[in-house]
């Protein structure tokens, strides 16, 4: 049996605590080998624009995981060119030699997961991986979740209120985001001018 590795998809505009608690937290109740932080190209799912440059949203998760053994970051979603289907990114981890044999674990927020027959190949996807929803601050899960044979999965993890939203307006209203993020993070945002100009 293969390492048993995850990954968190988000569009990490920027990256912050809650992702990385959500990460951790997910890592070790699911006892991860490694858990892989996949900056989308391309986000199909998201209403706005993402302007911030796939190169930075993907520097900063490398920033943000480099001190963790057991979280790392990927490329395989910005290397794409198109939308980033949640099938391309298995079937492409899949094609890493590193990742062929491993059991895969898909983690997403939990009201994600309600509509997850609607993604893209959804019978291929319950082949390839467990898809697992982790809770978040202010979103009770209200839906049913779809039956899944046991590849549909739950975990609780502590709650940590932080959005990338919260950070975009804290820093388009010229607030400081210390403790919202790393510092590495924190570091390379002031140095990139990422997020000042734009009230987003
Ligand atoms: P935005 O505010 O732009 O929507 P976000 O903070 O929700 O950004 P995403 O990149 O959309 O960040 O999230 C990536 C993944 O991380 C999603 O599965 C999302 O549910 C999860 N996530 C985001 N923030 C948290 C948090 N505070 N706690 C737990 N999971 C989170
Ligand atoms: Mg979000």
């Amino acid at each position: 049996m293969g390492d048993r590795v995850g990954i968190l998809g988000g569009t990490f505009d920027p990256v912050h605590y809650g992702h990385l608690a959500a990460a951790r937290g997910a890592a070790q109740v699911l006892k991860l080998d490694r858990l892989l932080l996949v900056p989308a190209g391309d986000p199909w799912q998201k209403g706005e624009a993402v302007k911030t440059p796939a190169e930075d949203r993907y520097a900063m998760t490398l920033l943000a995981t480099a001190a963790d053994d057991t979280l790392d970051s990927s490329r395989l979603e910005i290397d794409r060119e198109g939308p980033s289907y949640t099938v391309d990114t298995l079937r492409a981890l899949a094609e890493i030699p590193e990742y062929a044999d491993a059991e895969l674990f898909f983690v997403t927020g939990a009201d994600a997961l309600a509509g997850l027959p609607t993604w893209r190949e959804y019978s291929e996807l319950l082949d390839r991986a467990t898809f697992v929803g982790v809770t978040r601050p202010g979103h009770e899960l209200d839906v049913e979740l779809p039956q899944g044979g046991g590849r549909i999965k739950l975990v609780t993890i502590p709650e940590v209120d932080i959005s990338s939203t919260l950070i975009r307006r804290r820093l388009a209203d010229g607030q400081q985001i210390d403790g919202l993020t790393t510092p590495e993070v924190i570091s390379y945002i002031r140095k990139r001018g990422l997020y000042s100009g734009s009230a987003r």
